[in-house]
């Protein structure tokens, strides 16, 4: 494995590591942190002329977990990889809560290809270190069993992709890692763009689905406001001339739920027995809009 290069070329201590309140879950720097540092990071890396990469971390089948153990349980699973993220990643750069159970690392002074080493070896991690959970009564000689997860990373690198699109960069990797199947390091790569410049996200329908190629589809992704993001869904719409450039804000009938949507073209579809994988064809700058409206929802 290739060795992770010594100490940074700038003075960062004012942005890091971060000195102020930690979210309360997972012991981590919470979202409201990387929002204050990252428009520094990136002004700085960008007058000194310096590579930063993201990391966009998200545990593989969380749900599973959760319906298994229970959400307390889900918890100290959370904080535990969050641990190990922040502690792996910690002098190369920080990690942030990003929302849910999406973690997302910094690393000035890092190339994508050096990014990579780190990502790997975060991964590996938590893959070999799961929580070991008491259970029984104490006082009856209760034992401890490994309650294992994994984590899929998508990696991205400024300059080589402009400070704004770094996150969704890094999401679009993420999305590679889950499709080609978990527990894996995807890096950011232009090639999953088009010709025309129109970027193809990758979604994994848990049901099978009607939806074909060639038509148009809205995908919404549902968060109930101030928690979790959750699922993101997809349903045909007839009307195509709405384009693939479309926002929208709603809510459904529970209140304090809202949602983001884009619409675009399905390009590929492949069934399985309880799933349908499709690809979706949506502009950059559509994507963009919608992580920032999911940004500015979940605060
Ligand atoms: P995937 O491999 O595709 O990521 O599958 P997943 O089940 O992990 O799917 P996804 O990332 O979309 O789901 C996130 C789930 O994580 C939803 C919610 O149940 C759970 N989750 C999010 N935040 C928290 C949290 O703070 N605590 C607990 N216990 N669960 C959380
Ligand atoms: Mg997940
Ligand atoms: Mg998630």
């Amino acid at each position: 494995m290739a060795e992770i290069p010594a100490s940074p070329q700038v003075e960062l201590q004012d942005v890091y590591p971060w000195t102020g309140e930690l979210d309360a879950v997972t012991g981590i720097p919470p979202r409201k942190a990387l929002d204050l540092v990252l428009p520094v990071l990136l002004r700085r890396m960008g007058t000194d002329g310096l590579p930063m990469a993201a990391l966009m971390i998200d545990i593989d089948h969380f749900k599973k977990i959760n319906d298994k153990w229970g959400h307390g349980t889900g918890d100290a699973i959370l904080a535990h990889v969050a641990g190990i993220i922040r502690e792996t990643a910690y002098f190369r750069g920080e990690a942030f809560r990003y929302g849910g159970e999406e973690i997302t690392v910094f690393l000035p002074n890092c190339t994508v290809d050096e990014a990579e080493v780190v990502a790997e070896r975060i991964r590996r991690s938590i893959f070999v270190n799961p929580l070991e959970m008491e259970v029984g009564n104490s006082s009856e000689g209760g034992s401890e069993i490994p309650l294992a997860v994994t984590v899929s990373i998508g990696v991205s690198g400024f300059p080589d992709v402009e400070g704004s699109e770094l996150l969704v960069a890094a999401d679009q990797a993420l999305y590679r890692a889950k499709n080609e199947g978990r527990n894996r390091v995807c890096s950011y790569s232009p090639d999953i763009s088009d010709d025309g410049g129109n970027v193809v996200i990758e979604v994994t329908f848990p049901a099978q689905s009607l939806i074909s190629e060639g038509s148009y589809v809205i995908l919404t992704k549902w968060f109930r406001h101030r928690q979790e993001m959750t699922e993101i869904e997809a349903r045909e719409i007839s009307d195509p001339s709405r384009g693939v450039r479309e926002i929208a804000e709603g809510r459904t009938p529970d209140e304090g739920f809202v949602t983001a949507e884009i619409t675009g073209r399905v390009v590929s579809v492949e069934r399985r027995k309880d799933k349908t994988f499709f690809s979706f064809e949506v502009k950059p700058e559509t994507l963009e809009l919608m992580f920032d409206h999911l940004r500015d929802k979940s605060r």
